[in-house]
């Protein structure tokens, strides 16, 4: 049975109209002779009724007294109403099709709300399905706790739905169809010329995804990678084929497409406060104090510089004040610099070519952006920057490593 899954993401379902070009995808794949398994995300972005933001908004009401197992019982609407309305239009156009939740999908996950880790996906179900269906609906984002209760797994969990059901199915191909033309040299949004990648690895991807391309979730890459399932990140609204996500040693087009480039892309996360706590005597103890603090308190730390004269990190601006004060607590005086941006070069062959650096510092310099601090790995170099200089910044390395091109 040559199984193929397909992912369509928010906008790809938001109106009559989007659903149309899902039904061509689906019509066209059935034609070719595979059996589908459809993952669906919920309808719409940030003000449509059944979308997640709108259901979050609905948890956060009574002052988020909603308690995390029913929070997730709500978030996992979203999705439902997406399957239910697809298998209205699928039966309609007498295409036999069925819902599966996350839970009967096979999708058996630990107990953290909110953002549940798939343990297993036990997919017995769908073959069972597949001998009168033509295509399954499943719901993305959610699986089920080994109590029963219903579990979803995070922001761009529908991502992972699907690559983790491409695993078990050992399905051919995991095509994610989105709002955009596949992966592309920076987000679109920001950067009107970056350019469709035909083909990247999935540790370009998956390095930029950890960065903040959110075109896909990294933790699906890492699944798809890990049972070297191909996945192809496309558009919806057009028939051309998109990225195609693979092991380079499986595609020679892919092998070609990837060594030949050392910077694939650029990246952002907005919204980051930098903080800076100089240290007099002991900066061993200082080092230990401050993240311990940051640890004990659950709040995430990022760019981490670690020097004989103090530590500088960033946090998420939204816990910059909560960091503050815990610092403050131990009579610490923190620098505090919230509206900041990280900016990252990615490529697979920045390691020991020479003068990168030196063009991240010339593009920036020469549109007057000053650079708050600065790391880099084999993969990556990061930038952090003004949040007013982002946009700007993407722009100038984008065109300095001739991405446009
Ligand atoms: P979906 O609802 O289909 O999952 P997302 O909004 O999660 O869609 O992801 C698609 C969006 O990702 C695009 O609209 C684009 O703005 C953004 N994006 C960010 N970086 C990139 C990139 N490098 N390539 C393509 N899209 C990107
Ligand atoms: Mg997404």
């Amino acid at each position: 049975m040559r199984v193929l899954v397909q992912k369509f993401g928010g906008t790809s379902l938001a109106t009559s109209e989007a659903r149309e070009h899902v039904l061509k995808h689906i019509t066209r794949e059935l034609a070719d002779g595979y059996r589908l398994v459809v993952v669906v995300s919920a309808m719409g972005r940030k003000g449509d009724p059944y979308a997640t933001d709108t259901l979050l908004d609905l948890a956060a009401a009574n002052g988020n007294a909603l308690p995390a197992r029913e929070k997730d019982l709500l978030m996992c609407c979203g999705e439902i109403i997406s399957a239910a309305t697809l298998c209205s239009l699928l039966e309609a156009k007498g295409i036999s099709s069925t819902v599966l939740t996350g839970a009967q999908a096979g999708f058996r996950t630990d107990a953290h709300f909110g953002s549940a880790r798939i343990l297993d996906v036990v997919p017995d179900r769908i073959f069972k399905e597949f001998e009168d269906k033509s295509v399954v609906i499943v719901t993305g984002f959610q699986g089920e706790s080994a109590s029963g209760d219903f579990t979803t797994l995070g922001r761009g969990g529908s991502d992972t739905s699907a690559t983790a059901l491409g695993a078990a199915l050992h399905a051919e191909i995991v095509d994610i169809y989105t709002d955009v033309n596949g992966i592309l040299t920076a987000d679109p949004r920001l950067v009107e010329d970056a350019k469709p990648l035909a083909y990247v690895s999935y540790a370009e991807i998956c390095n930029m995804a950890h960065q903040g391309a959110k075109v896909i979730h990294p933790r699906a890459v890492e699944i798809a990678m890990q049972a070297g399932v191909p996945v192809r990140v496309r558009s919806t609204f057009s028939d051309e084929k998109g990225t195609l996500v693979a092991n380079p040693e499986g595609f020679k087009d892919v092998q070609a497409g990837v060594v030949d480039r050392f910077v694939t892309g650029i990246a952002y996360v907005g919204n980051v406060t930098q903080i800076m706590v100089e240290s007099g005597e002991g900066s061993y103890k200082l080092q230990l104090q401050v993240f311990k603090a940051m640890a004990e308190n659950d709040i995430s730390v990022d760019f981490i510089n670690v020097t004989p004269t103090g530590v500088v990190y960033t946090v998420f601006d939204y816990e910059a004040d909560r960091a503050a004060d815990k610092l403050r607590e131990l009579g610490l005086s923190p620098k505090i610099l919230t509206g900041c941006a990280k900016v990252s070069v990615i490529g697979g062959g920045i390691n020991g070519v020479p003068g990168i650096m030196a063009k991240i510092v010339e593009a920036l310099a020469e549109k007057d952006i000053q650079i708050l601090q600065s790391a880099d790995s084999n993969t990556t170099i990061w930038v952090l920057v003004h949040k007013e200089d982002m946009v700007q910044a993407l722009r100038a390395l984008h065109k300095k490593f001739e991405l446009h091109i």
